[in-house]
């Protein structure tokens, strides 16, 4: 069996991988256990950097980390990754902010990550990439003489190719995608937006058999939807229901069914839209006023980026705006926390709620909506509104499905998961359990692993 690599932005050491349970993270440690492994990554750290790594390791994994210095991680990070692809790839060319100095600096990292990493390898290695900060990763291995198998992982969705041209060098992301030997994509329709990049701008070809050929290579691309461990998930949340922190919330709600939001604080959540639809609902049905209430948890990253200190602030005044709007003296009818939770409380909190309103204008898969189906009571599950703009749709299309930009729309999804009997909360549910168990994390990692190695 060959040694699994992966290599991706952020390497989660073990102990903050032991706090990740059900997630993305242990999925990949598991893998990394199996067959022994190394995961390597930026530290973390901003210092000098060197051209060793620093190498931690356990039993059957490796860890190994590099330094980055503070002018390349704010360009290649916080500059190109957030601030040039990341907008792009949600199919927000208004928040798009591309400099050239930012590009070399990605293009910089990348060749300075691959020179680290190249040593450590063995060639008999499994190389898996993740995710947009590191699309350059495999030409530059090539270029320092990896002749591995490298496969490629986008978490994020992949553009149309009108969306995708509006980038300054473009071509240069559909040459250095090309140097993998598998790169693999969310849904079909990020895959069918590849296929027509190749074909339409890279003067490639595509086999029936699913294989490309551009830029003098070929290499196979494919859909390998992301999923959750299911099982690991039903699990917590049955338990952490009658934890101190869910039996507090359950009191504070006096009977009231809650609603509930978990993202990252990003603009491609959808949450304007979302507290907007919110207040419609309030407007239009106006006997659950006093019956409801909206807990929106929403974390704050990339506090760095202008853009995302911009949007609390709007947000945080929006959701004064609905309080101060509805509120009575014994109801608050929103309830918005910037902070994080364990995903132990989490699935608690899922548990406890009559809905999910998930509802991003564009994301990759959207794990929230996953991990809210897996949380459910089967005796009497929850309702989840989810938006058609989320990878997850593909999959969970028993799901109430709501478009995010029509305020009405969600308002009428919200009424009809408020008011659905339970035979057929409980048929929907049952429906998406059966994909969610079927396309688990482990039959991602799975299907994945066996393409590249074939
Ligand atoms: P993204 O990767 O864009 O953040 P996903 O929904 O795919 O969106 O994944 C988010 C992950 O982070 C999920 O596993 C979710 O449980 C977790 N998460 C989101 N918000 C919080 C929070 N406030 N506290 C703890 N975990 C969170």
């Amino acid at each position: 069996m060959s040694r699994l690599v992966i290599v991706s932005n952020r390497v989660a050491l073990p102990a903050e991988a032991a706090q990740r349970s059900g997630g993305l993270v242990t999925g990949l440690v598991d893998a990394l256990h199996q067959a022994g492994g190394l995961w390597f990554g930026w530290s973390g750290k901003l210092g000098e950097t060197t051209p060793e790594p620093n190498v931690f390791e356990t039993e059957r994994v490796t860890y190994a980390t590099v330094d980055l210095t503070r002018a390349d991680h704010d360009g290649y990070y916080s500059g190109f990754s957030n601030a040039a692809l990341w907008p792009l790839f949600h199919y927000r060319l208004d928040l798009m902010n591309f400099t050239r100095r930012d590009l070399a600096a990605y293009r910089r990292v990348n060749a300075v990550l691959a020179d680290a990493l190249a040593p450590l390898l063995s060639p008999s290695d499994l190389v898996w990439v993740h995710d947009y900060h590191l699309i350059p990763m495999a030409e530059e291995l090539r270029r320092a003489g990896a002749t591995q198998r490298i496969g490629f992982f986008l978490h994020t969705p992949f553009p149309s190719l009108g969306v995708l041209a509006t980038l300054p060098h473009y071509g240069d992301l559909l040459k250095s995608l090309c140097a993998y030997d598998l790169v693999g994509f969310q849904t079909v329709e990020d895959l069918t937006a590849f296929h027509d990049a190749i074909l339409r701008r890279a003067g490639g070809t595509i086999s029936s058999d699913g294989h490309v050929h551009a830029f003098d290579r070929d290499l196979r691309a494919g859909a390998f939807p992301i999923g959750i461990d299911t099982e690991a998930i039903a699990e917590m949340a049955s338990g952490a229901v009658k934890s101190r922190t869910a039996r507090r919330l359950q009191e504070s709600l006096r009977g009231r069914k809650l609603i509930i939001g978990v993202d990252r604080l990003d603009y491609s959540k959808g949450l304007e839209h979302r507290f907007k639809a919110f207040a419609a609902f309030l407007d239009g049905y106006p006997a659950y006023r006093n019956h409801v209430r909206f807990l929106q948890i929403a974390t704050a990253t990339r506090s760095d980026v202008p853009e995302y200190r911009a949007l609390r602030q709007r947000l945080g005044a929006l959701a004064g705006d609905v309080a101060g709007r509805y509120a009575e003296l014994d109801w608050a009818p929103i309830q918005y926390l910037n902070r994080s939770f364990s995903q132990r409380s989490l699935a608690g909190f899922f548990r406890l709620s009559r809905v999910a309103l998930v509802t991003p204008l564009r994301d990759g898969m959207n794990l929230v909506a996953k991990e809210y189906v897996a949380a459910q009571n089967p005796d009497d599950p929850g309702v989840l509104v989810l938006s058609p703009f989320a990878g997850a749709a593909y999959e969970l299309d028993a799901a109430v499905i709501a478009n995010p930009y029509d305020p009405d729309a969600v308002a009428e999804a919200l009424q009809t998961a408020l008011g659905m009997p339970l035979g057929e909360r409980c048929e929907r549910w049952r429906a998406m359990m059966v994909v969610l168990r079927r396309n688990s994390i482990a039959a991602w990692r799975e299907s994945f692993l066996g393409a590249l190695s074939s």
